[in-house]
């Protein structure tokens, strides 16, 4: 009887190194939470960053989805282009953010669409901005929206009456 191996099981490409990643496993690494789509502030002394709960123009605020994702460079110049070099240095990714984790070698977290094989888990676990921002069509003075706690929301100001 030859020798018996156990059986192969190869590596799921969220567990590979992100330079090993072909572009449609790169894709598919995003959990689609949104965060990086909202705009941040910087302390021009400080050099601090503040986010708000101010959306590009260009995300479905309720689903946290890219309307326009395969146009988005032309619409959006500044659209955050994330790069296997950059993946692990931008401070202001959210802690979350399943290309910083894995550039830090880190697993992605259980409620990754593609660990909990539900895309509705990053909603549910509160990491998703989805029905928790407004688009900066409509938000005013981005001054207005700045979070500095957490992912604590501010609301924007009532309108004052006439
Ligand atoms: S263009 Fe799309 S992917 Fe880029 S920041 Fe705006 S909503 Fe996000
Ligand atoms: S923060 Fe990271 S995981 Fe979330 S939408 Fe942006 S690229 Fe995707």
């Amino acid at each position: 009887m030859g020798e018996i191996t156990p059986p192969f099981r190869a590596t799921p490409f969220w567990e590979r190194p992100l330079d090993t990643l072909n572009d449609a496993e790169w894709e598919a690494l995003c959990d689609g939470c949104g965060q990086c789509c909202l705009h941040k502030l910087e302390d021009a002394d400080t050099g601090a960053i503040y986010e708000t709960n101010v959306a590009c123009t260009l995300l479905d605020c309720e689903t946290a989805r890219c309307t326009d994702y395969p146009n988005r460079k032309a619409k959006v110049p500044d659209c955050l282009q994330l790069t296997r070099e950059t993946a692990g240095t931008l401070a202001w990714l959210p802690q979350t953010c399943a290309y910083r984790l894995r550039a830090a070698g880190e697993p992605l977290p259980s409620w990754h669409y593609l660990i909990s094989g539900d895309r509705n888990a990053v909603i549910d676990a509160g990491i998703s901005v989805a029905g928790r921002v407004i688009s900066e069509d409509e938000a005013g003075p981005i001054e207005e929206h700045v979070m500095i706690e957490g992912f604590q929301l501010v609301p924007a100001p009532e309108e004052e009456d006439e």
